[in-house]
């Protein structure tokens, strides 16, 4: 059986991240979708925030099966029996970080090889951290992330805004 990994800090899974959890568990038996804890990123939404809203947007997926973690990737693949690591790339400046990051898992755990999807043209332009912008300015992110997102995402604004409120100022 063969079972993928798709490491990624979703943070929030947008149509980008789906296209390409879609077209790589047609290549897998299993597909996990690691959802990295990692603070040191201050991510907007908790990673069981996370995993939630990926569970929501991937239920009629049947491979698809959403995992936090944290520490080296190669040890969450170890450990979750996966030979496959699933990445995308956008543009050339993806190409850079993606290909070393490659390289070094692949000199840790030799058994484990990365495969690339390009992205879909027509989300080539797409990431978590530009719909954060978007959305912190108030502008529309409905062709960005799914329903679900949108909702949570106007959620963590509004806390945002009175927390800011609160604010001597
Ligand atoms: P990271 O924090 O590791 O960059 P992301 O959640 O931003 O994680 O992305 C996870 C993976 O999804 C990465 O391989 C990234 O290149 C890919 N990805 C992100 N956005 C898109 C997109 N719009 N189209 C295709 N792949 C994407």
């Amino acid at each position: 059986m063969l079972k993928g990994i798709y490491p990624g800090s979703f943070d929030p899974v947008t149509f980008g991240h789906l296209d390409i959890i879609r077209r790589s568990s047609a290549l897998v038996d299993e597909l996990i979708v690691g959802v990295l804890n990692n603070n040191a990123k201050s991510p907007l939404f908790s990673v069981e925030e996370r995993v939630r809203m990926l569970k929501e947007v991937t239920k009629n997926m049947p491979k698809v099966r959403i995992v936090p973690f944290e520490g080296l990737l190669v040890e969450f693949a170890r450990e979750t029996g996966a030979g496959m690591i699933i990445r995308g790339l956008r543009a050339i400046t993806d190409f850079e970080y993606e290909l070393q990051m490659a390289q070094t898992n692949h000199k840790l755990e030799a058994g484990i090889e990365t495969v690339f999807l390009t992205t879909g043209l027509e989300y080539s332009y797409l990431s978590s951290t530009t719909v954060k912008e978007v959305a912190a300015f108030g502008g529309d992110i409905s062709q960005f992330v799914p329903k679900t997102v949108i909702g949570k995402m106007q959620e963590k604004m509004n806390k945002k805004e009175s927390v800011d409120n609160e604010q001597p100022h």
